[in-house]
């Protein structure tokens, strides 16, 4: 999927137009992923230290096809509703392609983070928690981290909810998952890792990267790829970017922030860092990043789409026209949904989970969903992203046809 934040377009993320070229989509398929099922604005309202604090929230189940809605909660200034159902569309398609069973949901309170106290973003938690309790409770929406929030607002989430399986992403003294945290960056990596050598023919070691966005995602993708040898030359974050051509110490990526690293090595703007030349790019932060403009000045070999929809149509348009591949990020980030998928088992069956079973899964899911894609692309001559989008959209429509919301 790509779209630019904040935009009023209303169009599916899909191209089915292009899709429908790779793989059949029944009409009646392609009507009920244009439509989310459920769409729900609430304001959560919190008296906090005498004042009112008022937020926009948005829940957003797109497709439950495949099962419950899957998607983490995004907290920030401008997100809305639109912004919530395009990254609910690529939840139902990201479970898809990796073949958990579970629908694609997103959730969303529109609020600055950094202006909240610990204690208000407690009450803004359980105010959240109490207004979709009826999603949250019979598991019809199961939430977990995304932009903005955290493990410690899953804890919030499940004090108020009581029910062990109704969110993921917790933190592991509290029915969290062995490797939850790590695992959408450990994901990221395994993917790069994958595309490096059946893309750029280049072992991991010793690759050149770049990684824009260092909050959950971009840090544990740059630490899991530098422990697998690859070299992290630059790292970035909202304020500010890092240079080191000799590639940041593991110790350095695990300890340091992004101006500590700066300060002690060389410092770039925010936008600085797409251009640095690489053999991958690693979009980790925001949406829209590598644009028209952008993606026709980058100097990488590879891009790997770890945050959600990085790369614009337009940016889409002119990687391809540069013959730069884009792994997209249905694939590339799903490591985070897989585990999730697994902490949901946990809490379902009681059978706690080792790290290194953790890893394994991810790392299961994710080579076989990469197989697909690039057997698909290699045959069809097409990018992995509409390769990946044909699988997942398949998949999707047959799983109506399954459950007879569609002829078959
Ligand atoms: P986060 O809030 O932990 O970190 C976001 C990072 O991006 C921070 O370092 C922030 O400073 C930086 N950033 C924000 N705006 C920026 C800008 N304009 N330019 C450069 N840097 C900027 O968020 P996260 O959980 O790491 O999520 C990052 C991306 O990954 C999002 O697109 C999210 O949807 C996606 N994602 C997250 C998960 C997950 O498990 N957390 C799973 C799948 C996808």
């Amino acid at each position: 999927m790509a779209f630019a934040p904040g935009t009023e377009n209303s169009e599916a993320c899909m191209d089915f137009e292009r899709i429908s070229r790779l793989v059949e989509i029944p009409a009646a398929a392609r009507r009920l992923l244009e439509r989310p099922s459920v769409e729900v604005k609430t304001c959560l309202n919190i008296l906090y230290d005498g004042k009112l604090l008022c937020a926009d929230s948005f829940l957003v189940i797109h497709n439950e096809a495949r099962g419950p809605g899957k998607g983490g909660i995004r907290m920030t200034a401008t997100v809305d509703m639109e912004h919530t159902r395009r990254l609910a569309e690529l939840m139902t398609y990201k479970c898809a392609l990796v073949k958990i069973p579970f629908g694609g949901a997103k959730s969303a309170v529109q609020v600055d983070p950094e202006a909240l106290t610990p204690d208000s973003r407690t009450s803004l938690i359980k105010e959240y928690a109490h207004c979709y309790q009826h999603y949250l409770v019979p598991g019809l929406y199961i939430p977990a981290p995304d932009m903005g929030t955290g493990p410690g607002d899953m804890a919030t989430i499940y004090g108020c909810t009581h029910v062990m399986e109704s969110v993921t992403g917790k933190p592991e003294r509290v029915g969290g998952l062995a490797g939850r945290l790590e695992a959408t960056g450990y994901g990221v990596a395994a993917i790069a890792r994958m595309a490096a050598a059946d893309v750029l023919k280049q072992d991991i070691a010793g690759c050149k990267v770049a990684v824009q966005g260092f909050g959950n995602v971009g840090q544990w993708t740059a630490i899991v790829l530098a422990r697998a040898g690859a070299r992290v030359v630059a790292v970035g974050d909202i304020n500010g970017a890092a240079l080191c051509e000799e590639g940041f110490s593991i110790e350095d990526l695990e300890r340091s922030t992004v101006p500590e690293l700066a300060a002690a090595h060389t410092a770039l703007s925010v936008s600085d860092i797409l251009f640095v030349p690489v053999d991958i790019l690693i979009p980790a932060a925001v949406e829209g990043v590598l644009n028209e403009d952008t993606a026709g000045r980058i100097e990488a070999r590879l891009v790997v789409e770890a945050a959600n929809a990085p790369v614009t149509p337009e940016g889409d348009s002119a990687l391809a026209a540069r013959g730069i591949t884009a792994i997209p990020d249905i694939l590339a980030n799903a490591g985070g949904v897989i585990a999730s998928y697994a902490e949901w088992q946990q809490g379902k069956s009681g059978r706690v989970m080792e790290r290194e079973q953790t890893y394994e899964i991810i790392e299961d899911r994710l080579s076989r969903a990469y197989a697909t894609v690039s057997g698909i692309a290699a045959r069809e001559k097409v990018t992995h992203r509409l390769a990946a989008q044909a699988a997942a959209v398949h998949e999707v429509a047959q799983a109506m046809a399954d459950r007879k919301w569609i002829p078959s």
